[in-house]
Formats: C-alpha cells, structure tokens, sequence
C-alpha cells in the first residue's frame, strides 16, 4: 500500500494559460463521509465520486460561492448528493446508504448502484438570490462520464473527468480522489491534442490515484509535455455546518398536521442531519411554539 499522503487540492494552470488542471486526494474526507453514513462499498465509492468532484468543481467558484451536486437515478441507491465550497469544505449523502450490487470485472459497480438511468443536477449558489442549475440524463451513472457529459452539453466546455475510489473488504476508504482539466476557450489545437493522447494513454483514474496519491505527480501524468504551474492548494475537509436552528427550520416547514402527529407522540421530535447523522430533539413546548405559529400564520 503506497504511504500515507495528507488530503489535497492542488489547483494548477499550463504556462500559456490555455489549459486548467485540478487533481485531488480526498482519501481522508470519504473515509469520513463512509463513516458517517454507515455505507456499503459501491454507494461509499459512488458518494466518494461526487464529493471528489465536488470540492474540484468549487475550486471554480468565488468565496461565498457553493456548488451542489445531485444525482436522481434509478439505481438501488437512490439519491447522491455533495455540496462543497471554494475553501475545500464539503459534505454528502446517499439515499439509500447499505447498498452493494455484486462486482463487475472486480470493480464496484458504481453505475449500477446509481443508475443507469436518471438525472445530474448541477446547482451552483453564486449568492444571488436564484442559483443556477444545470441538469443533464445521467448517462453512466458512473458519475465521470456524468459530469463530463453535463460540461459538454450544458456548458459546452469539454473537459476530461476522472475519478476513483478505493474500498476495502471491511469497508473502509483507502484511497479516493481524481482530476478535473479543462481546455479554456480558444486553446491551440495542438495543445488539446496533447492533453487527450495524455488523457488516453493515462491509467484508469482509480490506479493514478491509488498508484500515486499526490496530485502533483497525477498532474504531472496528464499535462506531460505541457508545462504547468501549481496556483493554490487547499485541504479537502468534511464539514457539516448543521445547527440546531437550522433543524427548526426544517420542523417550521412541515404541515400543522404533521407537527401535531409529532406533538402527539409520547416521545419527543427528533430531527437527524442527513449529512452528518446528528440529533436534533424538540420537546412538547416548542413544538407547541411552532404550532401556534403556524396556525397564526395560516
Ligand atoms: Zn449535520
């Protein structure tokens, strides 16, 4: 097993400024959202995919600026999701967390745990008061091709998408992370000529990562013949920025009649973070509170 290689974004640029690079070892962060989760190996692979992707894809974005990614397929798995923002925070859940459909050609079978068929919906939060959102059919459900395929047709940027996770028998994130490169608008065409026999010829996304870890020898790998400099790197981290009163919210949101369902109940309201698995109790008097509320506002 190849040492251990801190959790990193590196964020890079070709000279001619004609290409941009990312490449990311988020090994720590999905082992941290598989625990939280409690998920089998082809759904932690397939969160791990999407937050991997996500923290890249945020590394686009201003401060203040958040990325959403959502996956709706038909897949035993049901809903993936990944939020994360440009300072490398992220967090994620799955629908159906316990799920496993047997290996195919001894790899996880992501795209069966997702799909094949359903939606990617990009949303990107810009602080405005609508965010943007992107959506495209899932076309793999392998999560790369996805995203790829949503750059191609929604943004009509290519862009090369590579990402692998790495799950032991007992579960646990070994390795996961990937790269994210896209030729800018107007990149000589030899240049792109390059980056895809480079992208071609490359390992399978899951061995760069497993193989080499750091994103700077993976970059090093796909921008060969080109030469690039580093601009930023940042650590990937799982942050889930829950709070009690977030969950308030949420409760304010139901129906009277769910609320009073709940209020009826011996024991008290509890809401759990889909995200991080935390607990939120409300007792009979606030629940009360937000009745009254309600049937006020109504
Ligand atoms: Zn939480």
């Amino acid at each position: 097993m190849a040492s251990h290689h801190p959790d990193t974004l590196l964020r890079a640029m070709t000279t001619d400024g004609a290409v941009r690079a990312f490449a990311i070892n988020a090994t720590r962060l999905c082992e941290r959202a598989r625990k939280m989760q409690d998920s089998w190996p082809a759904a932690t692979a397939a969160l791990g995919r999407l937050l991997s992707a996500s923290v890249m894809l945020a590394a686009t974005l201003k401060e203040g600026e958040r990325i959403s990614l959502r996956i709706e397929g038909d897949g035993p798995v049901g809903v993936v999701y990944a939020q994360a923002y440009p300072d490398g925070r992220a967090r994620g859940f799955l629908g159906n967390p316990q799920v496993n459909p047997p290996s195919r050609a001894g790899k996880l079978d992501v795209g069966r745990a997702v799909g094949p068929t359903g939606t990617l919906y990009v949303v990107r939060d810009l602080g405005l008061r609508d965010p943007y959102v992107g959506r495209v059919p899932l076309q793999s459900g392998e999560i790369a091709d996805d995203l790829a395929y949503y750059f191609a047709v929604s943004e009509q940027q290519p862009s090369a998408l590579g990402l692998g996770v790495l799950v032991q028998p007992d579960c646990r994130v070994t390795a996961a992370g990937g790269y994210f490169i896209q030729p800018l608008p107007g990149a000589p065409e030899d240049v792109v000529a390059r980056l895809e026999e480079n992208i071609r010829t490359a390992p399978h996304p899951s061995e760069l990562i497993i193989t080499l870890r750091d994103p700077a020898k993976i970059l090093d790998v796909l921008l060969a013949g080109l030469p690039w400099q580093p601009l930023e790197t940042l650590t990937p981290r799982y942050h889930c920025g829950c709070t009690r009163g977030k969950s308030r919210v949420a409760l304010r949101a139901l129906s009277a009649d769910d609320l009073r369902a709940m209020r009826a109940s011996e024991e008290d309201a509890e809401v759990r973070c889909d995200f991080c698995g935390r607990r939120y109790r409300f007792g009979p008097a606030e629940l009360d509170a937000l009745l009254a509320a309600k049937t006020r506002g109504a």
